[in-house]
């Protein structure tokens, strides 16, 4: 086996799961709209945004991106506020 094929210093295996195999989106508010979309259908319960260096837009992920870009995070401050379990920390988180 040789080296794998680089692109811009990257795998280029690690360009198609991070950027090319993935949708992306123009800026991060569409991106977390979409996410948010995702996540109210029940296709996934927690998805994070992340900006992209190879395509200069943005991805979604199911790996945890930190709280910042956490959108479930936006979804249960906005919309689903119920019990509250975990709203009272979130000011101290930034
Ligand atoms: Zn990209």
């Amino acid at each position: 086996m040789t080296a794998p094929r680089r692109r811009n210093g990257l795998a280029v295996d690690a360009i198609l799961r991070r950027c090319e195999g993935k949708k992306r989106y123009p800026d991060e508010m569409t991106c977390k709209a979409a996410g948010m979309h995702y996540i109210g259908i029940g296709q996934t319960r927690q998805l994070w945004c992340y900006p992209c260096k190879l395509c200069r837009g943005w991805h979604l992920t199911k790996q945890n991106n930190g709280p910042r870009n956490a959108i479930h995070k936006l979804l249960t401050n906005d919309a689903l506020v119920h019990g509250g379990q975990d709203g009272t920390n979130e000011a101290a988180d930034d």
